[in-house]
C-alpha cells in the first residue's frame, strides 16, 4: 500500500455536494433549536421533528432532550416507516408535513416511549439511523433518521411483495490494489499487484454466486489506476460498499498475517480540512450562511456515520476470517488516513491479506485454493454486513475511534 497517504481526496460528485449541504442546512437549524433550551421532566420529551433533503435521500432528525434508544417498528416497506424511541415523551399535537421521501409525520406517545410515525411519498427504506449526543455547540440529543429511496412504486400491505430488482441490490466495488506500472509491495515469488487482482477476481465470483449483490472492481487488469479515480469511479456509481485489497510488506519475513483498516479520525479530520480548503467547496455547497467553520463540523459528523459503518464491517470481516482460521495480525483492525478510504459517504475498508514478505502468506496468497477459502471468508463477512442492520449507532461528540 505504498503511496496511498500521499494522494490527495478527490472532488465530491454533484450529490454528494447536495446532501451534504443538505445536511448543513439541517444542522443550522439545530444551532438555533439549541438556543431554545431544554424541556424540564425527569423523562426527555421531543422537542421537534425536522427534515431535509430531497425524494432521493430525506433526513429525519428528532431533537430530544435527554438520551434514546430506537427501535425501527415499521421499515417503510408498506409505506410507512415507524420508530420507537424509548425514555421520552410526546408534546401534544407533534404532526405536521414532511419533506422529500416523507409526506407527513406523526409522534404519538405509547408509555413510556414515543412513536415517531413518517408517511412516506413513495417506496423507501431505511439507510441509517443514529443517536448525536450534544456536541458540537448543539445542547441537546438529536436521533437521526436517513431514508432512502428504494426506486419501486410504494406496496400496499396486502400485496405479495415484489422479488428485489437488479438495481436495488447493493453495489460493492472491489479495488485490487496497484497494478501496471505500479506492482506494489514485492515477496519472493509474486508481487502485490498479481495477488491483489487475483483475489479481487475470486472475492467478485463469491459476491455474485449470492445473487444478492452487484460487483464491480476498479481495475481487471494488470493496469495502472490512480486513487484518485479508484475511489472517484465507486463514488460516481453510488457504491454501497468499497473494499480495497492489498498485501502487507515487512522488514522481518516472520511477520505474518492479516488486518482491516478503516478510516481513522485523523484521517477524518485530514479529509474534512482536504474537502473544505478546496476552493469549489463553498461554491460547490451554496449555502446562504456560508460558515466555513460549520461546514466542516457537518462534514465531519457526517463521515463519523460512514466511519461507525466501516469499523462494523471490519469487525465482521475479521470475525469471518477467523472463523476460517485465516491467520491475522495481532493488532489486526487498523486505523489510517488512507487516500483510498476518503470516501466520507461510501463505507470503506482495506484488507491487508497478509504479508507477501512472509513465506507463509505468500503461499497463502498464491495458491488458488487458499484464495477461494478466504476470500469466501470475506464474502460472508461482507454478506452478514448487509444483513445487519445498520443498528444504533452511538457516536461520541469528541469523535469515536474504530482501533481495537
Ligand atoms: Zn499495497
Amino acid at each position: 500500500m505504498n503511496g496511498l497517504t500521499r494522494l490527495f481526496p478527490p472532488d465530491w460528485g454533484v450529490r454528494q455536494w447536495a446532501m451534504a449541504a443538505v445536511a448543513a442546512v439541517v444542522f443550522c437549524v439545530a444551532v438555533l433549536a439549541a438556543g431554545r433550551g431544554l424541556a424540564s421532566g425527569a423523562m426527555g420529551e421531543i422537542m421537534r421533528v425536522r427534515f431535509g433533503g430531497d425524494a432521493e435521500r430525506t433526513r429525519v432528525v428528532v431533537d430530544l432532550d435527554r438520551t434514546s434508544r430506537g427501535e425501527v417498528l415499521q421499515t417503510g416497506a408498506d409505506g410507512r416507516v415507524v420508530v420507537s424511541l424509548s425514555g421520552v415523551t410526546t408534546p401534544p399535537g407533534l404532526n405536521g408535513r414532511g419533506v422529500g421521501l416523507v409526506r407527513g409525520y406523526r409522534v404519538a406517545g405509547a408509555g413510556a416511549s414515543s412513536r415517531v410515525e413518517l408517511d412516506l411519498a413513495t417506496s423507501a427504506e431505511i439507510e441509517r439511523r443514529f443517536l448525536l449526543p450534544p456536541g458540537d455547540g448543539i445542547s441537546h440529543y438529536r436521533y437521526v433518521i436517513d431514508l432512502k429511496a428504494t426506486g419501486r412504486a410504494p406496496t400496499r400491505p396486502n400485496r405479495a411483495p415484489e422479488p428485489p430488482r437488479p438495481a436495488e441490490r447493493p453495489l460493492i466495488y472491489i479495488d485490487a490494489g496497484h497494478g501496471g506500472r505500479d506492482p506494489g509491495a514485492q515477496g519472493v515469488h509474486a508481487r502485490e499487484s498479481t495477488v491483489t487482482l487475483a483475489a479481487a477476481q475470486t472475492l467478485k465470483q463469491a459476491l455474485e454466486r449470492t445473487g444478492r449483490y452487484r460487483v464491480r472492481m476498479t481495475r481487471d487488469s494488470d493496469t495502472y489506476v490512480d486513487l484518485y479515480r479508484r475511489v472517484a469511479i465507486a463514488r460516481a456509481a453510488g457504491a454501497d460498499l468499497f473494499i480495497s485489497l492489498h498485501a502487507d510488506a515487512g522488514g522481518d519475513p516472520a511477520t505474518r498475517g492479516a488486518s482491516v483498516y478503516t478510516l481513522s479520525e485523523q484521517g477524518a479530520g485530514r479529509a474534512v480540512r482536504e474537502f473544505t480548503s478546496a476552493d469549489n467547496w463553498q461554491r460547490s455547497l451554496n449555502l446562504p450562511g456560508r460558515d466555513a467553520s460549520v461546514d466542516r463540523i457537518l462534514l465531519d459528523m457526517t463521515q463519523r456515520a460512514t466511519q461507525n459503518r466501516s469499523a462494523q464491517l471490519a469487525r465482521t470481516l475479521l470475525g469471518e476470517l477467523e472463523g476460517a482460521d485465516h491467520p491475522l495480525l495481532r493488532r489486526s483492525h487498523r486505523d489510517a488516513g488512507l487516500a483510498v478510504l476518503l470516501a466520507p459517504d461510501v463505507p470503506a475498508v482495506l484488507l491487508e491479506m497478509g504479508f507477501i514478505t512472509n513465506p507463509e502468506d505468500e503461499e497463502l496468497l498464491t495458491n488458488a485454493r487458499a484464495r477461494r477459502r478466504m476470500m469466501q471468508a470475506v464474502a460472508d463477512g461482507i454478506d452478514r454486513y448487509f444483513r445487519e442492520p445498520a443498528g444504533e449507532v452511538q457516536l461520541a461528540s469528541t469523535g469515536t475511534t474504530s482501533a481495537h
